[in-house]
C-alpha cells in the first residue's frame, strides 16, 4: 500500500515524555523513521550503551520485515515473488490463491470480528472503499450516489470469502469482490515487528506506525510510557494521554484520510450498513497488548453506537480499554480506560 494520503499526514498518537530522562540512565535513546503502509513508522529504542550500533541495525532489519508485511497486505499492486491481496483480488471468481500464513491469520481475525460485531467490521468492503477513494483522490467530483453504492452490496458478502487453513488459500468466489486488510495490516505488522525486536533482545522500545503504537517492556526511567492521543481538531496537539506499560494503543479517526464536499467531511471509515462514512465519532482509541487486535477493534468500534460497543467489548474483550471522542468533542471511556487516561496535553 505504498500510496500517499491526501490531507495532512501525521501520526495519530504522539509520544510524550521520552527524551531527557533517558540521559540519566545507562540507556541511549535512538530512533529511526521509515515510510511504509502509507505512513511513517518510527522506531524508538532505549539501547544499552554498548549495544547502540547493533540496535540501530536492528531497526533497519525490523523495517524490512514491516515492508514484507506491507507487500503481503497490498491490495493495489502485485509484488514479485509473493501472492498478496492484490493477487487474491485478481483471482476473484476464478481460483483460490495460496498466501502466506500471516495473511490467513489476519483474515481469520477479521472474519471473526465481523461475526462478533454483526457486520460493523467488513474485510470485503473494498468495492465501496474504492468508490469513495476515487472521489477522495479527485478522479471524480462530488460524492457517490446511494444507488451506485447499493449496487455494490452483493459484493460485500464475506461468506463468499473462502479461507482454507489446511491449504493456506483464500478464494473470493464472486468476480469483482475486493478483499481489504486496511483496518488490520498496520496493527499486524506493528505487532509482528515489535515481537521480533523483543526476540532480538530489545527491552525498552516503542514502535509507532502512524498512530498504531506498540510498546516493548518499560520506559527505562519512568517505568511507564505516556502516549498522547491526537486532538481531532488540532492535529499537532493532544487532548489527553494514556500511561501504559508494555501494550498497544491504536486510534481510528475521521482525520486520517478524508475529503470535504459542500461543507461535509467524507472520511475513510465506512459503515457497512449505510455504505457511508460512519458519523458517530471523531476518533476511537483502544488499548490492549496485541496491536493487531487493537487495530481491528478501533475500526470496529468506530462503526458502533457506544452502548453497543460497550456490550461488544464486555462480551468478547473485557480487558480492552476504549475511549470514544464523539462529534461534539465529548470524551467517554470504559472503566479499563479510566485507569490509564489523563485529560489534557503537556
Ligand atoms: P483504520 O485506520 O485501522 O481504522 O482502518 C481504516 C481502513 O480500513 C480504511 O482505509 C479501509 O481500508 C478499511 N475500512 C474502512 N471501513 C471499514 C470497516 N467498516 N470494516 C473494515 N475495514 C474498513
Ligand atoms: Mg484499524
Amino acid at each position: 500500500m505504498k500510496r500517499f494520503m491526501s490531507g495532512i499526514m501525521i501520526a495519530t498518537s504522539i509520544i510524550l515524555l521520552t527524551a531527557c530522562q533517558s540521559a540519566k540512565s545507562e540507556y541511549v535513546k535512538i530512533s529511526d523513521q521509515f515510510f511504509a503502509m502509507d505512513t511513517y513508522i518510527t522506531y524508538t529504542i532505549y539501547a544499552p550503551e554498548t549495544e547502540v550500533e547493533s540496535m540501530q541495525a536492528l531497526m533497519v532489519e525490523a523495517n524490512a520485515l514491516f515492508e514484507s508485511i506491507d507487500d503481503l497486505a497490498n491490495r493495489f499492486e502485485e509484488v514479485a515473488g509473493v501472492n498478496n491481496i492484490a493477487t487474491v483480488n485478481k483471482k476473484a471468481g476464478k481460483e483460490p490463491v495460496v498466501v502466506d500464513e500471516k495473511v490467513i491469520e489476519m483474515v481469520e481475525l477479521a472474519k471473526q470480528t465481523e461475526e462478533q460485531s454483526q457486520g460493523a467490521f467488513s474485510v470485503v468492503l473494498g468495492p465501496v472503499s474504492d468508490v469513495w477513494r476515487s472521489y477522495q483522490e479527485g478522479e471524480r467530483t462530488g460524492v457517490p450516489s446511494q444507488d451506485e453504492l447499493e449496487q455494490l452490496r452483493p459484493l460485500l458478502d464475506s461468506d463468499q470469502l473462502i479461507v482454507d487453513t489446511a491449504e493456506n488459500t483464500l478464494y473470493l468466489t464472486q468476480p469483482d469482490m475486493i478483499l481489504d486488510l486496511g483496518a488490520i495490516a498496520k496493527g499486524y505488522a506493528t505487532e509482528y515487528v515489535a515481537n521480533w525486536l523483543e526476540a532480538q533482545g530489545v527491552e525498552h522500545a516503542i514502535v509507532n506506525a502512524g498512530g498504531n503504537v506498540k510498546t516493548i517492556g518499560t520506559h527505562p526511567v519512568n517505568e511507564t510510557f505516556r502516549i498522547g492521543l491526537q486532538d481531532p481538531d488540532n492535529l499537532s496537539s493532544v487532548f489527553g494521554s494514556v500511561q501504559i506499560g508494555a501494550t498497544s494503543v491504536v486510534t481510528s479517526g475521521d482525520y486520517q484520510r478524508y475529503f470535504e464536499y459542500e461543507g461535509q467531511r467524507y472520511h475513510h471509515l465506512i459503515d457497512p450498513q449505510t455504505l457511508q462514512p460512519a458519523r458517530l465519532y471523531r476518533s476511537v482509541s483502544v488499548v490492549t497488548p496485541n496491536s493487531t487486535l487493537a487495530d481491528v477493534l478501533s475500526t470496529t468500534l468506530f462503526m458502533m453506537p457506544q452502548h453497543e460497543g460497550e456490550t461488544f467489548i464486555q462480551q468478547y474483550y473485557p480487558d480492552v480499554a476504549v475511549l470514544w471522542y464523539d462529534l461534539a468533542g465529548n470524551i467517554s471511556m470504559n472503566p479499563q480506560m479510566e485507569e490509564l487516561f489523563t485529560l489534557g496535553g503537556e
